[in-house]
């Protein structure tokens, strides 16, 4: 067991902190703060995700880049991390006869960003954290009601419906798109909040492994650019691919029979059916409801001295930049750098937070929305560039 590094005397008091959410970067957030000496109750609304199963059609992989590899090196746990991540070294597109085109994503240099899966993520960085005696967690804990101001929360355990009530110095909101604490926020004066839904939404499909290897060359992230909507597919250690569909919501709608669904798939990704499989295909696209995509901007990401936000509940975004997770890990990062200042009090920290962040963060949130025009589309329009890039890879 470990206790937090107060040792370097950067630290004048230590703070009870209450983290509420323990997915990516509530945990994240709770491993450099805890680092830093501070009590830390981490309040998560479900079970311990590594007792739970699997929740089926939530983005299973994730691409992780350099945003996300810094604040993990900050915590030791890059090398780890990466051991469990697959490289992907470019996009493998996929034309409407199924010829593949690789397009690099760096060709002087080779960089790469790595497929992770989420669960296994989540379980190194609570297992970590769990290691430090400074560290609290309390699962199955929703947070229902707040008096910020006085430090004051209340949850309910969403099996046994009893009411806990709890108090911190500083809340921290790692509480994903729909973020509770930011609704509490909402009323005040100068808290500045947006969000949009796009059209389209998206549904998660799978791979399987083919004789226990994977079905394709497994070191690139998979398009299948068609215009108005588009496929993907990241590699998984288990040799599968968590494929994800993103199309308007009329066109998922349109698709009402297995017949229905096997002809659009044979006009627009007729390689894909045998890779999926005709049955597992239906069964697994009837079975699931395509999600919605959600970008949140909102501004500062403050109050005083008593609540902030980081990760979704700060900025979510839509997936195409594959930033989100990584823009919230580097929110853990840059706090814990403005946190190392010996002379600054905790409210001018999370000010200097909110003032130094918000404009890359909103960029982040535009990037990812160009990126949707780009992956779906114009992937396929520059592609007399790609074949000269690729002479030259
Ligand atoms: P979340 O992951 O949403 O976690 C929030 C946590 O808070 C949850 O555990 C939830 O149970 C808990 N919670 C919610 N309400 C309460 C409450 N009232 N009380 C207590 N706890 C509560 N990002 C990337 O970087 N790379 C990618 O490749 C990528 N791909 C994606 C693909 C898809 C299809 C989608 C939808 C997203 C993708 N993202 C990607 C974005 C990424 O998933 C998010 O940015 C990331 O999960 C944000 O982490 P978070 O901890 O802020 O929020």
């Amino acid at each position: 067991e470990v206790n937090g590094d107060t040792s370097n005397g950067k630290i004048k008091k230590t703070l009870n902190i209450a983290i509420i959410g323990g997915g990516l970067v509530g945990s994240m957030a709770a491993l450099h703060l805890g680092k830093k000496g501070h009590q830390i109750h981490l309040y998560e609304y479900r079970e311990d995700i590594r007792k739970a199963q699997l929740a089926k059609g939530r983005s299973i992989n994730l691409s992780l880049s350099a945003r996300g590899r810094v604040a993990l090196a900050e915590v030791g746990l890059e090398e780890e991390l990466l051991q469990h991540g697959i490289p992907m070294y470019g996009r493998m597109l996929h034309d409407l006869n199924g010829n593949m085109t690789f397009v690099p994503y760096d060709r002087n240099t080779k960089q790469c960003i790595y497929s992770v899966g989420r669960k296994k993520l989540n379980e190194i960085l609570l297992n970590t954290a769990e290691k430090y005696t400074n560290i609290h967690f309390n699962f199955n804990r929703k947070l229902i009601s707040a008096r910020f101001r006085e430090g004051q929360m209340e949850f309910k355990d969403p099996i046994t419906n009893e009411l806990h009530k709890a108090t911190a110095d500083l809340v921290i909101g790692c509480d994903g798109a729909y973020s509770a604490v930011r609704k509490n926020m909402l009323s005040t004066p100068g808290f500045n909040f947006s969000q949009s839904y796009i059209q389209h939404g998206y549904l998660e499909l799978c791979i399987p492994a083919l004789d226990g290897q994977f079905a394709m060359p497994h070191n690139y992230l998979h398009i299948w650019p068609r215009g108005e909507f588009m496929m993907i597919a990241l590699p998984n250690q288990d040799k599968t691919w968590t494929v994800t569909l993103f199309m308007p919501f009329k066109k998922f709608e349109d698709l009402k029979s297995a017949c229905d669904l096997v002809q659009f798939f044979d006009e627009n990704f007729p390689d894909a059916i045998p890779l999926i499989g005709e049955k597992r295909l239906i069964s697994d696209f009837f079975s699931l409801k395509p999600q919605h995509l959600i970008s949140i901007k909102c501004y500062p990401y403050h109050i005083s001295s008593k609540v902030l936000l980081l990760g979704d509940a700060a900025h979510a975004m839509v997936p195409f930049y594959g930033q989100g997770m990584n823009a919230g890990f580097e929110d853990c990062t840059i706090l814990s750098r403005i946190l190392d200042n010996p002379n600054v009090q905790i409210a001018d920290v999370l000010k200097s937070f909110s003032e130094c962040r918000h404009q890359d963060a909103h960029a982040i949130c535009d990037l990812a929305m160009y990126n949707y025009i780009e992956m779906r589309d114009l992937v396929r329009t520059r592609k007399f560039r790609i074949r000269k890039a690729l002479d030259e890879f």
